[in-house]
């Protein structure tokens, strides 16, 4: 029986077209800027995202980390969502290793921060506080994608307090195909953008920041800092380059595979959320470690989690949606 993974679209593996342009990448040392496949990966992104320069690290927490410290110094704050990646999952960094104040504001049910919220929270110039410089968005957002109008007014309000504008963009991509826009109309929006290779895309390792030359640049320092300057990379960029190539479209597949279990979990009277991207949140209160446990002796992989998420990725196809229906059908009898 194989195993139909559902926790996370992180557990991919890398594709048969994967391996071979990963194999076959020119290698270099990246930390002398001698990568050719990590130049042609950071170039490739730059330009397809509308940003001056970008940089090839190995997790989207340390992309996160050196884009937050790379517009903040030491006593500044950002302002972030209470349930963002930036400020609830990445065990701290901005404070303990930026000593950057993260400002936690509650989200919306869409995944947006409310806009008064945010300028509400921005401080006054005045010694007593720390500085806010920052306002860190999120997209998607737990699935979520956030309207194009709003991203608009995001930068509309930070360019006029003067505040920069970063995304987590993890699943830029996910918004991207959801939507039906070329990336860069949700990117052009912001100063800094953070993109995972490794999650939807389909890549074994890697994220990619992009910015100003001189953003980047400061970034390309704080990376050595933080032992993220890597050597032969290419094999890993050349994972991420053919997923750009080849796994960004594809993207629609996991969504409407996210949708259709949506549609027939619900059928089966499970509490659903609305689904849009490729993750489905499923209210399963106490049972959590009950349907984890029944799930997994019938090869399907979930967390125990009381508002359940399924993700769909690569390597749940759509034939194994029937076999994920049946098993909850099947817990429910039990
Ligand atoms: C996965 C993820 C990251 C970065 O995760 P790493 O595991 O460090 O690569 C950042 N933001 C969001 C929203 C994510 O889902």
């Amino acid at each position: 029986m194989s195993i139909i993974d559902l926790r996370s679209d992180t557990v991919t593996l890398p594709s048969a077209g994967m391996r071979e342009a990963m194999a076959r990448a020119e290698l270099g040392d990246d930390v002398y800027g001698e990568d050719p496949t990590v130049n042609r990966l950071e170039a490739t992104l730059a330009e397809r995202l509308g940003f001056e320069a970008a940089l090839f690290v190995p997790t989207g927490t340390m992309s996160n980390l050196l884009g937050l410290m790379a517009h903040c110094e030491r006593g500044d704050e950002y302002i972030v969502g209470q349930q963002a990646h930036t400020y609830k999952y990445e065990g701290g960094g901005a404070a303990v290793l930026g000593s950057i104040q993260p400002q936690p504001i509650d989200g919306e049910a869409d995944g947006s921060l409310d806009l008064g919220k945010v300028e509400a929270a921005i401080k006054q110039d005045d010694f007593h506080f720390a500085r806010t410089r920052l306002l860190a968005l999120e997209n998607t957002m737990q699935g979520k994608v956030l309207p194009l109008e709003y991203l608009a007014a995001a930068r509309e309000l930070t360019r006029r307090r003067g505040l920069a504008l970063h995304l987590d963009g993890a699943r830029l991509y996910n918004a991207a195909v959801k939507q039906g826009v070329d990336a860069r109309e949700i990117t052009r929006h912001f100063d800094s953008v953070s993109v995972c290779l490794s999650k939807g895309l389909g890549a074994p390792v890697g994220s990619v920041l992009c910015g100003s030359r001189e953003l980047i640049g400061k970034a390309r320092r704080l990376r050595k800092m933080v032992g993220g300057g890597m050597r032969q990379a290419g094999g890993l960029a050349a994972a991420g380059l053919y997923a750009i190539e080849h796994q960004v479209e594809r993207l629609a597949e996991d969504h409407a595979n996210a949708e259709r279990l949506g549609a027939e979990l619900a059928g089966l009277g499970y509490r659903v959320e609305p689904v849009q991207t490729n993750m489905i949140y499923v209210d399963i209160g106490a049972q959590a470690a009950a349907l984890r446990d029944f799930l997994a002796g019938q090869g399907i992989r979930v967390s125990a989690a009381p508002r359940l998420r399924l993700v769909t990725h690569l390597d749940v196809k759509s034939a194994d949606i029937p076999r994920i229906v049946e098993a909850f059908a099947a817990f429910r009898r039990v």
